[in-house]
């Protein structure tokens, strides 16, 4: 078992109802106001904030989701203040099982950007993170610049998993994490963690 794939320990009659298999950790990285804090929100409080908040340091959400009747907690860090590629530390992508890759398909500066966050991935991840390329605010049709067909191309020449959300309207959040919660079991099943 490596070390970012913790199987819980504890015992569940101490913790009847948030029993749960596994933990996995999820970073969400990508540029300064793409929607990681609000994809975060409404995944773990089903709440969208409309205002920009920028946190200082370290926000953590957990939520526990059953993928084929097995529970498991994703816990969620989202980083804050510190999106700039370059300040990332290394120790952030330790035991990472899960990156959510985020930019905002109204802004392509957050597109072309993606490069130098994948090249950080492999330089301070490890190569077995499930990593998940995400579109979002996709309920701003009138803003849209970046297109469907572009992130998928860029998911495929990068072997990412690829999917657009609206933190908003909350389309397709739910769907990321459990298409990615899954994709990890399918990998553990594989023997591949
Ligand atoms: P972060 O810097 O990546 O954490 O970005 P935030 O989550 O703080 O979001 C930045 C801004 O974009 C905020 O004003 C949000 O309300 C807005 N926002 C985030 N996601 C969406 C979305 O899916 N649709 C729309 N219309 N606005 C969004
Ligand atoms: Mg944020």
């Amino acid at each position: 078992m490596l070390p970012y794939l913790h199987k819980n320990s504890q015992k569940s009659k101490h913790l009847k109802r948030k029993s749960y298999a596994y933990i996995f950790k999820y970073i969400l990285i990508g540029d300064t106001g793409v929607g990681k804090s609000c994809l975060q929100l409404q995944f773990t409080d089903h709440h969208f904030q409309p205002f920009h908040d920028v946190t200082i340091g370290v926000e953590f959400g957990t939520r526990t989701i059953n993928i084929e009747k097995i529970p498991i907690k994703l816990q969620l860090w989202d980083t804050a203040g510190q999106e700039n590629f370059r300040s990332i530390t290394r120790s952030y992508y330790r035991d990472t099982t899960c990156a959510l890759l985020v930019y905002d398909v109204t802004r392509r500066e957050t597109f072309d950007h993606l490069d130098n966050w994948l090249k950080q991935i492999l330089e301070d991840g490890n190569e077995k993170m499930v990593v998940m390329l995400i579109g979002n605010k996709c309920d701003l049709i009138d803003n849209r610049v970046v297109t469907t067909e572009e992130g998928e191309q860029f998911a495929r020449a990068n072997g990412l998993i690829f999917m657009e959300t609206s933190a908003k309207t909350a389309k397709n959040v739910e769907e990321i994490f459990v298409k990615s919660a899954s994709t990890i079991c399918n990998k553990i099943k594989d023997g591949v963690f």
